[in-house]
């Protein structure tokens, strides 16, 4: 791999002077290929994070325009971008914050005909949806590419962390086999998403590293209300009609 630069050293010598980084560890993050899904509440804080860490390659999608009550939470997005695609006011941003990094920006719903290729070569996924279809597509697209899927999502003063890891833990089908019932419009507090995506944003550069101490199998719940962070175990599902190696054919 190439050479830090000097002007590398410098941007990310806070993070290089780590011992779980260090170079070796900054040229992975340089190499790494995220897809971040969805650049709203949950998105806007983990595309700042990865582009301020300064992987290489950002994918991100969106179908959405910035409204003004997304302002409370989206903070990629500021007031003057009202009525803009959420993807161009985040590419717009994230550049700012780093020239360096190759975004790829995809104003598109994503759908079972395009999932694979949005996620293309991305080495991880970064779910920042707000419903449980978009997270099925994701979660094949996970199992079928074998790729970690770090599931995040936000209800009211509460957030949800777990990464999905393809043969070695469950996968989103199997913690949520039933079709959840959809709310249009979740109550938020802004900070009660930028918690739960720093969590998703650190499992996502700890799996670039090759850290370990991930999220395995072990769903984190953060209620806000009283401030814990509460543990639940989760298991495979034998009969998961997705991550499941016999049934895998039939996806
Ligand atoms: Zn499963």
């Amino acid at each position: 791999m190439t050479n830090l630069s000097s002007e590398e050293y410098v941007r990310y010598n806070r993070q290089i002077i780590l011992p779980e980084v260090g170079e070796e560890g900054q040229k992975k993050i340089r190499n790494a290929r995220v897809f971040i899904a969805g650049v709203g509440g949950l998105g806007s804080v983990s595309a700042y994070y990865m582009a301020a860490a300064g992987v290489g390659y950002i994918s991100i999608a969106d179908r959405d325009r910035v409204n003004a009550d997304n302002l409370n939470r989206q903070i990629l997005h500021h007031s003057q971008d009202i009525g803009k695609p959420k993807t161009a006011s985040a590419l717009e941003k994230l550049r700012q914050l780093n020239p360096h990094c190759h975004i790829r920006a995809v104003q598109e719903d994503m759908r079972e005909e395009n999932i694979m290729e949005l996620v293309g070569d991305s080495q991880l996924i970064l779910d920042a949806t707000d419903n449980a279809e978009t997270r099925r597509l994701l979660n094949r697209a996970s199992v079928s590419k074998h790729i970690p899927f770090v599931y995040g999502g936000i209800n009211g003063l509460n957030g949800m962390v777990t990464t999905f890891i393809p043969g070695e833990t469950a996968c989103f089908e199997c913690l949520f086999p039933h079709k959840a019932v959809e709310k249009t419009s979740v109550a938020v507090l802004g900070p009660v998403a930028g918690l739960t995506a720093s969590v998703q944003s650190m499992e996502a550069l700890k799996l670039i590293l090759g850290m370990g101490g991930l999220l395995k199998n072990r769903l984190l719940y953060i209620q806000c209300s009283d401030m814990t962070f509460r543990e639940i175990n989760i298991r495979k599902n034998p009969d998961c009609n997705v991550c499941n190696t016999e049934r895998r054919g039939m996806i």
